[in-house]
Formats: C-alpha cells, structure tokens, sequence
C-alpha cells in the first residue's frame, strides 16, 4: 500500500497551468512572521449556567474544565447541569413564555433580537478570539465568518419577527412554546444563531446545550442578552455532557426538540422520543460529494475542493469530503490539489496567516487517526504535506487519498477531519450515481461551464444544499439541511421558521 508523507515541501507558481509544475522548495523564503490576533477575548475563570436570566450554580456544584485545543491549556471551568437544573431551566422558560415572550407582539420582540445582533457585532473581535481559544479554529474564519454570520441570523430573523403572517401565506402562525435545542462543537456560536434565531422571532423560548468543549461563546452571548434586557427565562443555557443532552431532549414541557450533531445521536434521541408529541427537527452527518467536470475552471475549482474539506479542519458536516473528478483530467486535477494543499499553512489557530488550526479535541483527533489508518489499511493511496506540527495541541495533516473505491470506509463514513477521498468518473450518470451513493444526504458541489449540467445536477443529487461552482457558501435566507440520514426540517429562510411555528 503505497503511502506518501513528503519530505520537502514545494511551491506551484499560477503561472505554469497546464505545463509540470516546477519542483520549488520553499523554505524561508515563504515563511511569515507570527501575526497573532491579540484581543482580549475577557474570558471568567468560571461560567455557571444561564437560567431565568441569572448566572446560577449547578446544584451538583460540578464543574468541567473547557481547554484550548491549540496548546491543551485550561480557559474556565464550566458548570455541568443536571436534570434538577435542566428542570429549573424549562420552568424558566415556560414562565416566560406564558407570562412575556409568548404574549409580545413580534414587532416588540424584533427590538430585542436587533439588539442581541448589535451588540454581538460590537464585540464581535472578542467573540472570534474567545471562539478560536475554545474550538480551535483559525482567527480569519471565526472572524470573517462565524462571528459575522451568526450576527446576520440575528438580524435577518429580527427582520421576520413583525412579518409572520408571510410565513405561511393564507395561514396565522402561533409560537409552539418552549423548544429544547442541543447543538455541536463545529461552530459553536452560528449554530447557537441557526437554532435561537427563527425561535425568538417566532415568540417560542428556549433551553439550549452547547457542546462539552465549547460551551464559552455560549455563556458569553449570554451576557449579550443581559445588556440587551431580554427578558429572563427567554433563553436559558445548560451546559454539561452525559446526561445534560439527554435531559434537554426529553423534557417534559419541551414542545419541540431540535438537534444539530451526529447521525448516531440523532437516532438516540428520535428512538427515546417515539410516541410522544413533540416535534422535532435533526441536522445531522454528511458524506458530501465535490462532482468536478472536465469542462470546469479548474483553479477555481482547486480552490474550491480546498475550501470545501480544509475548512474548519473538515469540521463541517456539509464538508466537501468526497472529490468525484472527471477522468480525462483527474491526473491534472490532483497535481494542482496537492500542490495548493503543500501550501496551505497548519498551526497557531490565533495567528492571521493560518489556514488549518486545531482539531477540535483529543477524542475527535483519535477518531479521525483511526479512520485515515484504515484508508492506508485498506489500500488507498495517502498523501499528505510535509508542515511541521505544533509541540502541544491537537494538529493533523490536510490529507488526502487517491485511488479510493466507494467500498472504502473512508469514502463512506464521516470523518469530521481535514481529510479528502478522491473517486473518478466518466459519465455524468456515474457522477450521480457515485455522489448518491451514500446514506448521508446533506450537501454537494457541482463544478462545471455548463449551466444546463448543473440544473441536471441539482435536480438528481439527493442532497438538501446543491453549490454550482463555489462551496460552503451561506447565507440566513438560504434554508439549509439534509435528506436520508443527514437529517429532517430547514435552518434558515422562511422554511427554517416554519418548524418552528404552529399553524392556527
Ligand atoms: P454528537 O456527539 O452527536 O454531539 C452533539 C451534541 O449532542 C453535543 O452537545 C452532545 O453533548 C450532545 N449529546 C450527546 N449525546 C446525547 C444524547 N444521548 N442526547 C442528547 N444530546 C446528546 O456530535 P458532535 O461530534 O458533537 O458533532 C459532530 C456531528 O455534528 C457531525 O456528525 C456533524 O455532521 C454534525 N453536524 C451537523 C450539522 C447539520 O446542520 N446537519 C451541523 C453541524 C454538525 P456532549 O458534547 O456533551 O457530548
Ligand atoms: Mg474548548
């Protein structure tokens, strides 16, 4: 099983498409000085849980600690609720619901949300620090994106909250009541936007648990909501692990449950809610296919395919991880992949230069070891740059695999890691086939000079989001989420507030 770590790494020029590219070494010559982000992300050394509007111990009196992934230091310790205070939390919120928020007209109700918006946005280098110290991803994407995208859900939603009778033309929309929402580590605070967002414009109010590692960013919008006078019980937030999940899920007075995170979890939570009436909406895995065509503008493309996987480190449930690629120029197509890939810079998650920062934890780097090891075991053919790795931290290599077959676990399975599987074809219908050809269903890539071929695209790919030459683009009027395995109901757009909406 030929595997390929590489020694030196090289340099492409832009200039030689379609010649060899030439062998350059960069050594100092490419080096950039450190460029750290320095502001200060004001962190506590201990965040309680966020209930009734107050910052309040858990009654186990357990706290966790919440560490950066970047250099395995400790950032605060966080407070692991239980059912007694995930219980307090849902009478919190349902007094809320029933005695202010649910009763509020929603041109009142916008006011706050705008407000939640605003200030996020005043703070919002504060936040992509903090966001970068806790996840580890790179400052340029909490900063360009993560921060500012979950400021536009605010906005965009608060938008909506004096206009629901256009949610449902014909129809009156009333709020369902209180919604328990359970999210993941990926993108801590747009997720926590994707789900409080359409809840609040549509006058629901909500218990919500971030993920175990990332709960900071979580408890520091909080304090966005104190500032901003929203009133208490409206949002509470319950941090914790095990069972904290689990008691969200399945709480009594929850009218609707809605889950961001795995398939596997995903199918726990639908088995120990069957029977009841709750609602439910799940956004879960992804296995997505990047379908590149003969005829497509292959830099851009390149770019793209690194965009789609590298992201985030790959972690990114609609991420890119399958490459399908035109057989007449697959050879091509991965010379220039690797040589963009050589060049992609891994570390300080802080620094303004870095492309691909820390994986999110020790867990997530043990499983995404474990799935690369068994492409090699399988027969796949790895490449990987040669980039120093950091001392301390979690790190790994952007990776990827050629000579993949759809019977390899790597071409099946999520692996949540910068780490890319590259199939071939020569038909469109094999495109299709191959792309669909999986039990995830969430996103796929299209690249192509063909408009015709992409509505064809579009049209057969089972997958809830289609980009056309580009990927991994968002935007809150865009309902986003998945078919078969990945998941059921939309985040963002009118089709985002209707799952969260009664019609009366
Ligand atoms: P995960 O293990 O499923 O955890 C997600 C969340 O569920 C965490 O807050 C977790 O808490 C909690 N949880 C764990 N067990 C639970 C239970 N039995 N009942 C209720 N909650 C429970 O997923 P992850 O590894 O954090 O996140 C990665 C996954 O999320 C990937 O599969 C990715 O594709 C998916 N994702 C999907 C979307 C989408 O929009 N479709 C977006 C982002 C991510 P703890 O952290 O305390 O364990
Ligand atoms: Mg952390």
């Amino acid at each position: 099983m030929p595997t390929l770590t590489e020694k030196k790494p090289t340099r492409p020029t832009s200039r030689h498409h379609g010649r060899p590219l030439p062998e350059l070494i960069f050594g100092d010559l490419w080096e950039f000085d450190p460029a750290p982000e320095t502001a200060d992300p004001k962190l506590k050394a201990r965040y309680d849980l966020f209930i009734g509007g107050r910052f309040i111990a858990p009654q186990s009196g357990k706290y966790f600690d919440s560490i950066n992934p970047a250099n395995e230091q400790k950032l605060a310790e966080i407070a692991h609720a239980g059912a007694a205070d995930v219980d307090a939390a849902y009478q919190a919120a349902r007094k809320a619901f029933d005695t202010v928020w649910g009763r509020m007209p929603g041109k009142e109700r916008a006011k706050y949300i705008y407000r939640i918006a605003r200030l996020l946005q005043d703070r919002a280098r504060e936040f992509a620090v903090a966001e970068t110290m806790d996840g580890g991803k790179p400052i340029k994407e909490s900063r360009d994106f993560d921060v500012p995208m979950a400021a536009a859900h605010f906005f965009y939603h608060a938008g909506w909250a004096d206009k629901l009778d256009y949610v449902a033309p014909g129809r009156r929309v009333a709020p369902l009541g209180v919604v328990g929402q359970v999210i993941p580590w990926n993108f801590p605070l747009l997720m926590l936007a994707w789900k409080l967002a359409p809840a609040l414009a549509m006058g629901n109010c909500i218990v919500i648990k971030p993920a175990e590692t990332t709960s900071i960013t979580a408890l520091k919008l909080a304090e966005i909501f104190q500032d901003a006078g929203l009133p208490p019980g409206v949002v509470n937030i319950v941090t914790g692990f095990g069972d904290t999940g689990a008691a969200v899920m399945s709480h009594p007075i929850a009218a609707k449950v809605a889950f961001t995170g795995s398939t596997e979890v995903g199918k726990i939570i639908m088995r120990s809610l069957a029977g009841t009436d709750k609602k439910m909406t799940m956004e879960l895995g992804g296995k997505a296919a990047n379908i590149v065509f003969d005829d497509a503008p292959i830099n851009q493309a390149v770019e793209g395919v690194v965009n789609g996987i590298f992201f985030n480190q790959g972690h990114v449930c609609c991420a890119g991880s399958r490459l399908l690629v035109h057989e007449p120029i697959a050879k091509e197509f991965l010379a220039k992949l690797k040589n963009r890939v050589r060049v992609l810079r891994l570390g300080d998650p802080l620094d303004k230069n870095t492309d691909i920062g820390a994986i999110n934890s020790k867990e997530q780097l043990g499983k995404i070891t474990e799935l690369v090891n068994s492409g090699v075991k399988e027969g796949a053919e790895m490449f990987q740059p040669a980039c120093k790795l950091p001392l301390r931290g979690y790190y790994f290599r952007p990776t990827i695999f050629s000579g993949v077959s759809m019977s390899h676990r790597i071409a099946r399975e999520e692996i949540f890691g910068p780490v890319l599987s590259v199939l071939t074809f020569r038909t469109v219908d094999e495109a299709i086939e191959k792309a669909n050809n999986t039990a995830y269903g969430l996103s796929a890539g299209v690249w192509t000079d063909k408009g015709s071929r992409i509505l064809k695209m579009s049209t057969e790919l089972k997958a809830g989001v289609v980009w056309a030459n580009t990927y991994n683009k968002f935007d809150p009027a865009s309902p986003f989420g998945g078919y078969k395995e990945s998941g059921f109901g939309r985040e963002g757009g009118r089709q985002g507030l209707l799952d969260y909406c009664q019609l009366v």
